[in-house]
Order: C-alpha cells, then structure tokens, then sequence
C-alpha cells in the first residue's frame, strides 16, 4: 500500500507525449506537467507524481485510458468524480482539483498532490493510533463530511486508502467518485450500491434505497475503529458471516479502548440506519468535542458560513478551471465522456448567456411546448407535462461561461418529450451541445 513503494510503471499515456523515457517518468504532459513517479493505482487509472512546467509546483495527476478502462458504466463514475470534487474544492480536508483535461484517448485529472501519502499506510506501519491521533483524524474526516452532506454530497466510500496525508500530516479526503450527488436522489434517497464490504453500511449492500450521509456515518464508525484498534470490526474474510455480524452488532474492543470511544464506536455502527448517530449529534458528544481546538471550532463554523452561501449558489457557484477547458478548448474533446446510454433521456449544453436570460428562454419554450412550470426548492426548474417532468439544471463552469442541463427525472419518459422543438427552441442561447438528445 505504500505508495513510495511502487515501482515506476510504463505508462500508455506517454502515447501522447513527447517521451524522454521509456517509462511514465519524464515524460511531458501536454506542453504543462513532467510527470514523475507511479503515486498509486485506482480502479479505473493511474496517479502519478507531476511538476508544473510553469512554477514547479508538485501535483498529482490521475491518468485515465479512455479505450481501456473507460466503459459506459464507468463514464458517468468520472463525471461523478469530477463534479463532486468541483463542488467540494473548499474544505481543507478534501484535495483539490486543479483542472481537468482531456485528449481523444486519455483523461487528465490535475489535483493537489498529497505528499504523505495513504493513511492506511501510516497506520500499517504504526499498527494503530493513540486515542489522541485518532480522535484528531476523525475530527477531519467528520468535518470534511458535514461539509459534503451540507452540500448535498455523500462519499460512501470511505476507507482509509481514501484518506490521504498532506505535508502537514492533515488528512486529504480523495476519491469521490462513488459519491452521489443530489439529483441522483429519488425522494431523498439514494439507490445505487457501492462501496468497499468491510467498511460499507448494511443498507448500501442490501441494495435498499439508503440516506448517504447516515451510510458516511456508519464508515466513520468502522474508520474509528480501526484507528483505535489496528483491524476491522467485522472479518470480511467471509461475506455472508460478515453480514451475520454486522447485524447483530458482534464485534470486540480490545480493553486499551475508552467507554466514550466505545460508545461513539457502538452508536455509529448501527445496523438500522434510523436508529444511527448521525454526525450532527456526534460532533457535539464530549468526547467528540475534546482537543477539537478553538481555532477548528472557528475554522468549522466558517465551512458551514461558506457552505450556506454555498447553498443558497449551489447552482451558480462559480468554479475555477476545469470545465472551461473541457468547453473551450477545440483541442481537447471530452464528448466521449458524456455519451452513454444513461444520457439517452438528457440533452446539456454549454451557454454564455446570463442565467436570467437562460431561465427565461426555458419558461419562454416550456410554456409554448404545454409543459406546466414548476420550482425546485434549490432554483432549478421542474417542466411538467402528463407523467413527464423535465428537471432543467444552470451550472456556472466559469466566469462567463453555463452548463445546462436538461433531463427526464423518474419514471413518466418514453411519451412526447419533444426535444426537437426543445432544442430549436434553445438553438439561439447555445454555445455549444455536449450531447443532443438521441431521437426515441
Ligand atoms: P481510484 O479512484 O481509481 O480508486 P484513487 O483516487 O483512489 O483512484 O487513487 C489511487 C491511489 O493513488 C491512491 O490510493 C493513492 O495511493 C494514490 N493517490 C491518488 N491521488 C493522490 C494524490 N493527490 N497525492 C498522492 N497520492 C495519490
Ligand atoms: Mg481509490
């Protein structure tokens, strides 16, 4: 699991590159990054290590083959990452996405790079941490969690080679792209299962429609014990057993671990998920709130400061470098992302119109087309007619530069959307398609 050591890898994204070896390392990404060593492998990619040409600042860059490992199942996975990590850029303890570029072959994440790599690693070679250090992770990872929840973002995939250390040794949440947005939601609820066993809620595995933030909330629990206690409380060596355990809470603590630890630990891996602590009861346990300094109180309340605004702009929040690129740049076409099967039932495209002057042209053509209007509680737009209900999304990409998103929500579909007479009556506020609605 340490990082350091993995041995250089060729890399096939030196296709692309001019390449002054035969491996990753050395060779140059478009024109920008020399990229170094092998960092890690994911699922679907590969991250190495990178300098700026610019300024030699150091970031990681997440290589991803497009032929190989890109799927339609995996496509909408990647622009779930790419998403969840634009909204979350503003916590300390989530890493940052720089920019996200993209050849006819490969894609390109740019993100901070986390020179301390995987916390599973320190914690393998320390067998487990003190109450102290736990408590001090934790307090970051619940934090950085409220935050997500605050913007209508679960992970459901924490686990410790999720969470990976800064110089400074604070943990850097990666990683999401498991993690549900809010519009993947039917009634609050999410339905996909994900995750990794040992660490992943029983209502995520069973498949039932869960609450993500509760599902985060059981991880926590897991991670807390495991830092306490240097293994995991329920043996997923046999999946079924595994199961039997978790549901009738059969785990042990080893006696070095306090009553308040052992409480919180108990509380949070709840089988039934209404019962649960959730981590807004948790953060204001005492032993929650020990050494949970003044200065990260005060740290805290300006996230949630921030993350109001957040709220009230989720939609027009305004995000820094990626998807301008991806829209802009002739060069770069990342089209193929965006084309799936899942996309049948959805049309987006870029604008730089001002939003009012969006909305309105959608209530303008909505109207015409006999589609009833409604409001959503956070400013998007419902358009319904019969059992059809189009949800049209506004995304600030850039400064001057809107994602829109039309799509068909739950069930109704199928009937005559009339997407023809949708996009012509949209042509005059369009920059450009990213993926035109598939007739039928
Ligand atoms: P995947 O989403 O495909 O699982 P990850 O984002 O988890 O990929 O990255 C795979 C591994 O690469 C991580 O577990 C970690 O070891 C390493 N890694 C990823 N991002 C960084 C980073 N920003 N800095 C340092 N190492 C990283
Ligand atoms: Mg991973």
């Amino acid at each position: 699991m340490d990082p350091q050591k993995s041995p250089p890898q060729p890399s096939s994204a030196t296709k692309i590159t001019r390449t002054t070896s035969s491996g990753g390392s050395g060779s140059i990404i478009l024109e920008k990054y020399q990229l170094g060593r092998l960092l890690g492998r994911g699922s679907f990619a590969k991250v190495y290590h990178a300098t700026s040409l610019d300024d030699n600042t150091e970031v990681a860059i997440k290589v991803i083959d497009k032929a190989t490992t890109v799927d339609a199942a995996m496509e909408p996975r990647i622009v779930r990452e790419v998403s969840a990590m634009r909204l979350l850029d503003h916590h300390p303890n989530i890493l940052k996405l720089h920019e996200v570029m993209a050849t006819k072959s490969k894609i390109y994440l740019v993100m901070e790079f986390a020179p301390g790599g995987e916390l599973f690693a320190k914690l393998s070679r320390q067998r487990r941490f003190s109450e102290s250090t736990s408590r001090r992770f934790f307090h970051q990872i619940v934090s950085a969690l409220l935050f997500c929840h605050q913007n209508g973002i679960a992970h459901r995939d924490i686990k410790p080679q999720n969470l990976l250390l800064d110089k400074k040794g604070s943990l850097k949440i990666t990683d999401f792209g498991l993690s549900a947005l809010p519009e993947q939601k039917i009634d609050g609820l999410i339905y996909t299962a994900c995750g990794t066993p040992a660490y992943t809620a029983p209502e995520v595995v069973y498949r039932k429609g869960y609450d993500g933030s509760k599902a985060d909330a059981w991880s926590c629990g897991v991670l807390l014990y495991v830092f306490l206690v240097g293994s995991i409380p329920f043996d997923d060596s046999n999946l079924a057993n595994m199961y039997r355990a978790i549901q009738r809470r059969l785990f042990e603590f080893p006696p070095w671990v306090s009553k308040p630890a052992r409480n919180i630990i108990y509380r949070l891996l709840d089988p039934n998920p209404k019962s649960r602590l959730n981590l807004d009861e948790l953060i204001k346990l005492p032993w929650f709130k020990r050494s949970f300094s003044q200065e990260s109180l005060v740290s805290h309340e300006q996230q949630f400061l921030g993350s109001e605004f957040l709220d009230q702009k989720f939609r027009y929040l305004s995000i820094i470098n990626a998807f301008d690129i991806i829209s802009m740049s002739s060069g770069l076409d990342l089209s193929g992302l965006f084309e799936s099967e899942m996309n049948r039932k959805e049309m987006r495209f870029t604008s730089k119109s001002q939003v009012e002057e969006i909305e309105e042209r959608v209530l303008k053509i909505g109207g015409e087309l006999g589609y009833r209007i409604q409001r959503g509680k956070g400013g998007g737009i419902g358009l319904v007619k019969g059992r059809v209900l189009l949800v049209v999304e506004i995304l600030q990409v850039a400064r001057e530069l809107w994602l829109v998103e039309v799509k068909v929500v739950g069930g109704g579909g199928g009937g005559d959307l009339q997407w023809e007479e949708l996009k012509s009556g949209l042509n005059n506020i369009v920059l450009s398609w990213h993926n035109e609605p598939l007739p039928g």
